[in-house]
């Protein structure tokens, strides 16, 4: 994978590639932040451009054997490791082909979606001892290629305590012209000596524009939905891509959102229904998406009352709409209506009668507005 082929993350591409041409490379690098910001794609770019034998001002030369060879993810030189379900297998390499396919088909997953590839049953996964004993091994090795060994820990913090402990006596005498590429979605799991003992390296949300312009690009989503879908998912790709292909129209679940809080505002009660029916009538899916993008105005709705626009993240066509809507969305009310469209959204997910539920919702939702 090249870094043109990274979405965003432009600044910390810069600085990545600059280490490298300074030959600042530490030897453990804990690479932080939310897996839809990308931190493995922009991993591979990176140790990409570090074995590259063309390596040119920003980027991998893409064509190099080495280039190929991460391309395939068959660098002899370059070792993963990462959770797996251990009634399964014991260690990462037992599930390579998984990771490899996984990774070709679309490099931006959680591990959620990673434990959902591996296994059915969707049973916790978790870096073990057997990992820890695996990595020791593989590092002993020299390098095929005579030049870095890469070791790259996917979700670094599903590690084990003993596993760690290991980990953490390789990263205090490390063996020549390694790299340790940690890579952490949740920093609280990881043990503060192992944070001590390596260069943090933290992963921004991709921003909006970039998420934006892809999803016009690649999925055909016109400017405001588009907007819309990359303000609502904080940055992350995973969220962003959720969110489009959801089926769920953020400019439909808008025109709903707008005549079932005008109907419930009016308490027509015949309005209300009609509303209620057509929710119904609605996929689970779209369902999920409109709750979802309800949480999403009622937080910046809120944000826009305290705020005022300056930190609100709205497509421009739903700063018009909450300019006006805000005031629905107070103190009083926020935490209840946040609540409920929450709530409502758990029970679609379990399968509840959908007619009842939506009734159900814009009566609570009439009571609500009306405390603003
Ligand atoms: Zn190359």
């Amino acid at each position: 994978m090249q870094f043109s082929e990274v979405l965003g993350q432009q600044d910390l591409k810069n600085r990545l590639v600059q280490g490298v041409k300074n030959g600042r490379v530490s030897h453990a690098q804990m690479w932080l932040g939310n897996s839809g910001y990308g931190g493995l794609p922009l991993a591979l770019a990176y140790c990409q451009y570090l074995f590259c034998e063309n390596p040119g001002e920003s980027d991998s030369c893409g064509s190099c054997s080495s280039c190929q060879k991460v391309k395939k993810l068959q660098h002899p030189d370059l070792h993963f490791a990462f959770p797996v379900v251990l009634s399964e297998g014991d260690i990462s390499d037992k599930f390579y082909g998984d990771w490899r396919t996984r990774i070709f088909e679309n490099p931006y997953f959680d591990l959620n979606q990673w434990t959902l590839t591996i296994d059915e049953k969707g049973r916790k996964p978790i870096i073990g001892n057997h990992e820890s004993q695996n990595i020791l091994k593989k590092l002993r090795l020299t390098s095929f290629e005579g030049g870095y060994k890469i070791m790259l820990i996917w979700m670094a913090e599903e590690m084990n305590e003993t596993a760690a402990n290991k980990l953490l006596k390789i990263l205090e005498e490390p063996p020549e012209k390694t790299v340790f590429l940690l890579l952490v979605d949740n920093a609280d799991k990881i043990l503060t000596t192992i944070m001590s003992r390596t260069q943090l390296v933290k992963i921004p949300q991709i921003n909006h524009t970039s998420i934006s312009a892809k999803l016009i690009h690649d999925y055909g989503l016109h400017m405001s939905d588009a907007d819309s879908v990359a303000f609502m998912s904080d940055g992350s790709w995973i969220s962003a891509y959720e969110l489009a292909s959801s089926g769920a129209r953020n400019t439909d679940s808008r025109d709903l959102f707008v005549e079932g809080f005008r109907a419930a505002y009016k308490k027509d009660v015949i309005e209300m229904m009609n509303w209620a029916n057509s929710l119904a009538a609605l996929s689970r899916e779209e369902q999920k998406g409109f709750l979802k993008y309800g949480l999403h105005l009622f937080r910046q709705s809120l944000l826009f009352s305290y705020t005022n626009e300056k930190l609100t993240r709205l497509s421009r066509e739903e700063m018009d709409f909450v300019r006006n809507f805000s005031r629905f969305v107070t103190g009083n009310n926020f935490e209840d209506l946040y609540g409920l469209f929450s709530q409502s959204h758990y029970f679609v997910d379990r399968n509840a009668n959908p007619k009842i539920l939506f009734t159900d919702l814009i009566f609570q939702v009439m009571k609500l507005i009306h405390l603003a």
